[in-house]
């Protein structure tokens, strides 16, 4: 196999189709009739040569040659803009104009104040530089955040199946190569621009390409020159195949590619807002407005007290300033990226930050069964023909194992062996026996293999011509063979009813009889014996048709049942703690199942799904008899539902049903029907490990290791985000009371200079405040957070109860503050009319706010920790960051008050170790009537319930 074209392959030279330049062939494809236009009019046998390759794939040094000259097969990552026009966009949020407009407009006071006042120009410097500062920490979280959702896309392996040197294998997608041949079914995401060789009812969705969302077929026929989009035997990267099976040579790859070339077009799009953070914005807007009125109410009042205008106007703006929440937005986007990477380190990928807080709230979880609920580890333990049952020992893929009295069951394990695409492949040091592709496929080789059988010989000796894929409606898979005498044989598996319904005649001691009633009352029973047990249920059936390539209709009716193939998935060991988990919070669990009644029963027992004796189990036909009304009133009615023998369509329709009844619906899905149920849903989980391409795309999470205990940890966390982010802003609207109380009552009282100066309010705001909000943020989950209720879906995040709880702390820490100052203005025995910026007793009592509200602070960050519980009981020291944060702001003030640097940028003074004891004393308190409220709470359950919002 050549790198170059094939020589003497005339069709080829006629229209240029070469690998040797295919990112130039693909960048001119649409507008010229030029070379890669040609490949699909070749007939399937020449495209290989045309990419020189050949039917068996590459071999590997080929490919590795063609890797080196036409690069990885991947796009590079969206460009979100410049840095600087990414910095500057920082500067445009409403908090950093009104910030940049009040520090201009000090600028212009100082300028025009005579005598110039040099505190005036400190407070215009002090808000240009919580503008740049808060600036460079919200491009720093934008940066991190893209990089987090960078690494977490990497953690999904996107991997495709290709033939290289004639070994089937899988490849991560982005080591594709032109000439490269890959098989493709339904669910993959096509990895490259290909040119379909064989296809098996292909349909593809070529919605990020055309927009156009409906499904359309492929072939692999020859068509006629034209665009390359619209021919009907290509496929593209960045669409997805729906259904079929196909095999495809690949011609173009990375930028290349038509999805490529549209890549580099678009810009990317524009990240979205959650509801939460659109709520908090909401939240901080009115705070600055609030704050803007405030500094308008306050300058009205000191008008008339006769101070100079300029003063009276740059003291309101440091009210107005001292006011706005900087550093919120950012504060609350680090704390659902925490959320996000906990997730991740606990196997569950979350997409998008908005399901981090939709989880917190998930009320209903729809759970598949089979990988999610259990180990996906499919073994054959029982078989039945003849009337007779076979068991089979061994356990997992590895094909030792016996099957019991084997002759009679042979034809059946030959058909079911011979009507899949699984292969089953040897231990290579490092893993076990494992399966590519279906694994109740490759649970039937191995059966197979262990009654004797070589399918590989097998398939050589009736070689497959037509294939009828599986899917999950039709619920059954059909081949069609050559048998050695030139006739053709169909084998069609499937699940037993679906079957049984197509059957005519049941094979007895190898010869068909017919399949009266009570034969089929007979087998009927046999299946759900097995069933009955917990396993997966396949009936296997033959028969003999005309031609290579008969209608489906043909070869699926009056069909010979060979026999049953029961087989055991055990369920996953950590799966019960899970569900008694989500029981405890008030979570439904719904498993929603293609398999038989009696086999989901089964399962749901084992795992703790169902406990009574009587769940509601309702069938797919149940639920299609059903109008709306008769749904919502099925799933008002039992606490124990299962739903069977469904297809996706059902899917859809039970998560529409239950978002009619104000759920918050968590729905789990793997195969490519489960896209639209999993977009719907308001968190659509897929499969990492076994699920489709198409089915991870549509999602919002990704299950790292498919189990259904990661989802619970995943609601788990996402609760716990949103406590943190409620405790957070309690901790900082609370201080703004603190800050904003002594302002007005020295007002009010004529005291004619401020409690707290504009800079000292920033220095709280962003030297002490912030790092304890965003250890506040990463708080670890508090015990009890799966012990509640889900949060209802319409309820704020300033609840009356939480404003109540901000109006409760930030009073006691406001009080305490104006105490400290008015009692050290008393104190000195001066008139407040003799009160100037130098006057000592000033300088030490405006320390004595500032360091008041730190300490207060401080205490108030371990009394927002928990909700109910007494902090004592969570552990002072459970969060060691938060105390490092606290320590490091009141050293910060100590420095403010003991440096004289910053005492003369602050105007303080240093303070005495009785000042420290009684702040230390105000902030004691305010812990203990916390500890008291809580306590209150906890006594009386219906007000601890409204608290805990
Ligand atoms: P689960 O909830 O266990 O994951 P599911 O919803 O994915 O199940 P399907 O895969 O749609 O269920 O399977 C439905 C039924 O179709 C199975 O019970 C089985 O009898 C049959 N079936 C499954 N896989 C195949 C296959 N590859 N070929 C033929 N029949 C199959």
């Amino acid at each position: 196999m050549g790198s170059d074209p094939a020589p003497g392959t005339p069709a080829v030279r006629e229209h240029h189709v070469s690998p040797a330049d295919p990112g130039r062939a693909a960048v001119g494809r649409p507008r010229t009739p030029g070379p890669v236009a040609a490949v699909p009019c070749l007939p399937a046998a020449d495209v290989f040569a045309a990419l020189a390759g050949g039917p068996h794939g590459l071999t590997p040094a080929e490919a590795a040659a063609r890797q080196a000259r036409y690069g990885a097969n991947d796009l590079p990552a969206a460009v979100r803009g410049g840095l600087g026009r990414r910095l500057l966009a920082q500067f445009t949020d409403l908090f950093a104009v009104v910030l940049l407009v009040a520090s201009a407009i000090t600028f212009l006071a100082y300028l025009l104040g005579r005598p110039r006042d040099a505190a005036t120009l400190e407070l215009a410097v002090a808000i240009l530089g919580v503008v740049l500062l808060n600036a460079g920490i919200g491009f720093a979280q934008e940066y991190s955040a893209e990089r987090t959702a960078e690494s977490l896309q990497a953690m999904v392996p996107h991997t495709c199946r290709v033939l290289r040197g004639g070994e089937p294998g899988e490849l991560p997608a982005r080591d594709l190569v032109p000439g490269d041949v890959v098989v493709l079914e339904a669910g993959d995401a096509v990895p490259a621009d290909c040119r379909l060789v064989r296809a098996q009812e292909v349909a593809v969705n070529n919605a990020a390409l055309t927009g156009e969302s409906d499904a359309v077929a492929r072939v692999a026929d020859p068509v006629p020159a034209g665009a390359v989009l619209d021919a009907r035997n290509c496929v593209f990267m960045g669409t997805d195949v729906v259904a079929g099976t196909a095999e495809a040579v690949v011609f173009a790859t990375g930028t290349a590619t038509e999805f490529g070339r549209i890549f580099r077009l678009t810009a990317a799009a524009p990240r979205q807002q959650t509801p939460l953070q659109r709520q908090v914005a909401a939240m901080a807007r009115r705070v600055a407005g609030a704050a803007l009125a405030t500094g308008a109410v306050v300058f009205a009042l000191r008008v008339p007290s006769g101070q100079p205008f300029v003063d009276t106007f740059v003291f309101a703006l440091g009210v107005m300033v001292a006011l706005v929440p900087e550093g919120l937005p950012a504060t609350l986007s680090v704390s659902l990226a925490i959320g996000v990477r906990r997730m991740a380190r606990r196997h569950a990928l979350v997409k998008r930050l908005l399901a981090v807080e939709a989880l917190g709230s998930t009320s209903v979880v729809c759970t598949d069964k089979t990988g999610t609920l259990t180990q996906a580890e499919m073994t054959v333990v029982r078989l039945w023909a003849n009337g007779v049952p076979h068991p089979v020992t061994g356990v997992g893929y590895a094909p030792q194992g016996e099957v019991a009295d084997a002759a009679p069951v042979r034809e059946l394990l030959r058909a079911a062996a011979l009507c899949g695409n699984a292969r089953l492949v040897p231990p290579d040091g490092r893993d076990a026996w494992r399966v590519l592709g279906d694994t109740t496929e490759g649970a039937l080789v191995v059966a197979a293999r262990k009654a004797g059988l070589d399918p590989a010989a097998e398939e050589a000796r009736t070689p497959r011509v037509a294939e009828y894929p599986f899917d999950s409606v039709r619920k059954l898979m059909s081949t069609v063979h050559r048998a050695a005498d030139g006739t053709y044989v169909a084998y069609v598996k499937g699940a037993p009813l679906e079957l049984l319904a197509r059957c005519t005649a049941v094979g007895r001691d190898g010869a068909p009889v017919a399949l009266t009633d009570a034969a089929r009352t007979e087998v009927a029973a046999a299946a759900d014996g097995m069933a009955g047990q917990g396993l997966r249920v396949l009936a296997v059936a033959a028969r003999r048709v005309a031609g290579p390539r008969p209608p489906i209709g043909d070869v699926e009716s009056e069909l010979t049942l060979l026999g049953l193939a029961g087989m055991y998935d055990p369920p996953r060991p950590e799966v019960r703690d899970a569900v008694d988990a989500c029981r405890r919070a008030g979570i439904r669990i719904v498993m929603v199942t293609g398999d038989h009644p009696l086999t989901a029963e089964a399962v749901a027992r084992r795992v703790g799904i169902v406990r009574g004796p009587d769940p509601t189990v309702v069938t797919g036909g149940r639920l299609d008899a059903l109008d709306d009304g008769g749904l919502d009133a099925l799933l008002a009615g039992s606490a124990e539902l299962l739903l069977c023998r469904v297809s996706p369509e059902h899917k859809m329709r039970v998560v529409t049903a239950f978002q009619r009844r104000g759920e918050v619906v968590a729905v789990t899905g793997d195969g490519a029907n489960d896209a639209p149920a999993l977009k719907h849903a308001d968190i659509g989980v897929a499969m990492g490990a076994s699920g489709t391409d198409v089915a991870r795309e549509a999602a919002v999470m990704v299950l790292l290791d498919d189990s259904f205990a990661s989802i619970a940890t995943a609601v788990g966390l996402g609760r716990s985000v949103y406590r943190n982010i409620r405790k957070f802003l309690i901790y900082l609207f609370s201080h703004n009371i603190a800050e904003l109380v002594p302002i007005l009552a020295a007002t009010l009282a004529g005291f004619p200079l401020v409690p707290i100066t504009a800079v000292q309010v920033l220095a709280i705001d962003l030297g002490s405040d912030v790092l304890p909000a965003l250890a506040l943020g990463a708080e670890p989950a508090e015990p009890d957070v799966m012990d509640s209720p889900p949060r209802p879906r319409r309820e704020r995040l300033f609840s009356a109860a939480v404003v109540g709880r901000i109006l409760f702390l930030g009073g006691i820490q406001a009080l305490g503050v104006c105490a400290v100052f008015f009692w050290h203005i008393h104190a000195s025995g001066i008139p407040y009319a003799d009160f100037t910026k130098d006057t000592p007793a000033y300088r030490e009592a405006i320390t004595l706010v500032q360091a008041g509200i730190v300490v207060s602070q401080f205490f108030n960050a371990l009394a927002v920790r928990t909700d109910r519980q007494s902090v004592f009981r969570a552990g002072l020291l459970s969060n060691p960051w938060l105390l490092a944060a606290g320590g490091f702001g009141i050293a910060l003030m100590a420095a403010v008050s003991y440096a004289p640097p910053l005492q003369a940028v602050f105007n303080t003074a240093p303070l005495t170790a009785a000042d420290w004891a009684v702040l230390t004393g105000f902030g004691a308190l305010l812990l203990a009537a916390e500890e008291c409220r809580k306590r209150l709470l906890r006594r009386h359950p219906a007000a601890a319930k409204e608290g805990n919002r």
